[in-house]
Formats: C-alpha cells, structure tokens, sequence
C-alpha cells in the first residue's frame, strides 16, 4: 500500500516484521496485522483571521477494529502526513495491546503550525475538523486524545461540536477533556508520571540510586516537562532539556520552578541563563543516567546511537529511535532501554480510566487513578522484562512481541472481518 510510504510508516513496519518473524506468523496474515482498517484523508476549508480562507490537511488512521473502538491522539504539527500518522496508529495498537487494554489504535493529525494561529483559527480549524470525522468517530468507535501540539481545550471543541451534533453532551467522544467537562483528574500528568515510574523500576533493575542519577530531557512540552518534574521527585537531578528552540546543559542540576517560570515568560526553555546553551545533537550525548526522548519521532539513529552516554534510554515520545538505532543499541548492553509503547502507555492507560470513568457517569479520585495506573504498568514492566531476559529479547522486542501477539490471537479467533 503506496499510500502509506514515509519513513516513520517503514520504520514501525520493519519493527513489525522483526516480530511476525519471531512469532512465525505465516506471511499469509501479516498484511491484515500490518496495514490500517482504514484512513481518512480531509480538507478543511478555514477563515484566518486576516479575511482569507486557507485550506489544511487532516488525517485519521484507525489501525483495527479488533478489541474495541480505536483510541489515539490528535496532532498539530506541520510535518504531519499520512504515513506518519499511519505509523503512529500501528504504535497505539501494540501499546493497547501490551497493557491490556480494550482498544485498537489510532491517530489523527492536522498539517498546521498551532504557534502561529490563534485561538479563534485554531477552534475553526478543531471544530471543521470534527464535523467531517463525526460519520467515522463515536465513544463505541473511535475516541481521541491530545497528542503533540493539541491539549485539554482542543479535546473541549472536539467533545462540543460532536455533543452538538448528536443533540445531547457526549463525554466519552474524547479523553484528555478538562475535568471540568468529565475529564479524568491525573489525565494531564499521566504520560509523564507514568515515563518517570518506569525509570525508576528501571533504576531499581540495574541498582542504580536516583539520589544520585542525573537525567536529560529532550522535548520540554507536557510530556518531557512533567517527566523531569515527577523524576526530580524520586531525587534525580534534571541536567539537561530542550525543545525546538534549543537546548541547556547544566552539570549541577537545573532549577525547575526557575525554568517553568522562563518557560512561561518565553514561550521556550532557551535563553535559560543558569545553564550553557546547547545543540540538539549535543544534548543528546550529554554524559547521564537517563536520557529521556520526549519530542519528535526519529531521534536517536545510526549517527548519535554508538555516541549516547547514559545508562538508561527512556522513550517518552513515540518512534523516538530508527531500527538501525537499535541495532547499535543491541551491541551496548549498559544500555537499558524503556520502548515506547511500554515507556509513554501512561497516557492511554489514563485515557481509558477517562473513558471508563464518563460512560459510567462515576468518577475516582486522583488517588485511585495512580494506583491503578502504576498497577497495569508494574504489571506490563514485569511481563516484558521476564520475557527479554527468558527469550533474550531487546525490551523493545518484547514488548511489541506481547503487543502483536494479543492482536494475533484475537484476529485469529474473531475471523476476517475486524
Ligand atoms: N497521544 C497519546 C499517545 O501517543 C495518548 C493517546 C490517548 O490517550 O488516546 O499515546
């Protein structure tokens, strides 16, 4: 299928055929397990603010119909394209998979460049784009999420413009609403609490104290930010950040508070002036225990992989490292790495709590999210690390095995249809 061809797409398939292979699942089944359900392709026709009238694309790839309606987030970014999107959607269909939950992935996205749009554009932009998804999206059918670029009021116009259409207030239509729209408390954090519990467990794996573990944080947005900050929590000192402005060293530790404060007054962390500024590719060779990708897909590759310096590699971000990556990874086993879709699984797993939580009308407590949080990622991290050290498998490798698996199996007992 030509129409997916991106390297993102080829890169989540090749990681995929490294399982199928593993698995033997006969070549016969593979294409089923592989390719999108389907894909949506729309213009959306906006008024700027200026009078004119602009054009965006937007996408949606839900990836199969398997376990349930298909779950995943929306992304504003102006790179985005079909393939990556596609790629994306296979990724949250091995996470569902691998935590158990009863999804099958998806992901939208928007070409667009929400810093340079105001929030008038960006509700026009939010709004049309629902209202031709509606024939294809439903709490039963398929159910989004923040993602890069997109937040809580996006999800607010999302959930408004469905409910509005329908006649009646649909909280279940997305998850990463405000709590006051029947989100779910603990919902915004999810990803990154979840990103900096794993660590620490990883931490734990390889005796390291995290009283005296340093870690560096690529991408400074909800993710990386809450990461560094749940981290510095269990006693890591944050050294080094960035987002696409650039990025900051400082050896003794940066000032949290002091960089969100920046952070707020900048609209970036760069220009933080208690630290040296620093070059995305040098960020990411920065000496650390944890380096933690929380930005863009295809990071870490053949050229920086022989060059990181830290013991454990935490992928927050989705695709954050190519398969030639991994490669050179496999030949450096000081390295311990977090994949993806074990790694980030905090904020679906949230997103499902949230799901739950609004077609059940009964709502929990921050408390009672946490715990079941850490719970189905404790869970996850010990399958997945049984089965890497049994079977000898990278953790990326078994993790997507148990992923592609489930999906596999139940393929295989429901039939052709879904
Ligand atoms: N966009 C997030 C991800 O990539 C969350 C998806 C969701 O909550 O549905 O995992």
């Amino acid at each position: 299928m030509q129409i997916y061809d991106h390297p993102t797409f080829q890169m989540a398939c090749q990681q995929f055929d490294l399982v199928a292979d593993l698995l033997e699942i006969p070549e016969c089944d593979r294409d089923r397990l592989k390719f999108p359900k389907r894909s949506m392709v729309v213009a959306l026709p906006i008024e700027r603010d200026d009078g004119c009238t602009e054009v965006f694309a937007g996408y949606r790839v839900q990836h199969h119909l398997t376990l349930g309606p298909t779950k995943g987030g929306l992304r504003y970014h102006p790179d985005v394209t079909l393939g990556e999107v596609a790629a994306l959607a296979m990724w949250m269909s091995w996470k569902c998979a691998l935590t158990g939950l009863p999804y099958g992935g998806a992901k939208g996205g928007i070409a667009c460049d929400p810093r340079t749009m105001s929030a008038g554009e960006l509700e026009r932009l939010t709004r049309r784009f629902t209202q031709e998804m509606i024939p294809f999206i439903g709490p039963q059918v398929d159910v989004m999420a923040p993602d890069m670029g997109t937040n809580e009021q996006v999800m607010a116009w999302m959930m408004d413009t469905y409910s509005m259409h329908v006649g009646h207030t649909v909280p279940g239509i997305v998850t990463g609403k405000p709590v006051s729209l029947g989100g779910s408390v603990g919902r915004r954090e999810a990803t990154g609490r979840g990103v900096a519990y794993l660590i620490n467990r990883a931490m734990d794996t390889l005796q390291l104290d995290a009283a005296k573990a340093t870690a560096v944080v690529q991408g400074f947005g909800n993710v990386g930010s809450v990461t560094a900050y749940s981290l510095a929590k269990y006693g890591v000192k944050i050294v080094g950040a960035s987002d696409v402005a650039g990025g900051l060293y400082n050896p003794a530790g940066l000032d949290l508070d002091r960089l969100a404060a920046h952070l707020a007054r900048h609209k970036t962390v760069a220009g933080f002036a208690e630290a040296e500024p620093v070059t995305n590719e040098q960020l990411l060779r920065l000496p650390c225990d944890i380096l933690v990708p929380a930005a863009l897909e295809r990071q870490i590759t053949e050229a920086n992989a022989g060059r990181l310096r830290c013991r454990i590699l935490a992928e927050a971000a989705n695709g954050p490292t190519t398969p030639a990556a991994d490669r050179i990874i496999a030949e450096r086993p000081e390295i311990f790495v977090l994949p993806d879709v074990l790694c980030n699984a905090g904020g679906v797993i949230v997103s499902y709590f949230e799901w739950v939580q609004d077609l059940q009308s009964f709502f929990w407590t921050e408390t009672e999210v946490a715990e079941k949080l850490f719970r189905i990622l404790e869970h996850a991290f010990v399958e997945i690390l049984k089965l890497s050290r049994t079977r000898g498998l990278s953790m990326r490798l078994a993790a997507l095995r148990l992923g592609v698996k489930r999906l596999h199996d139940a393929k295989r007992i429901r039939g052709l249809f879904p």
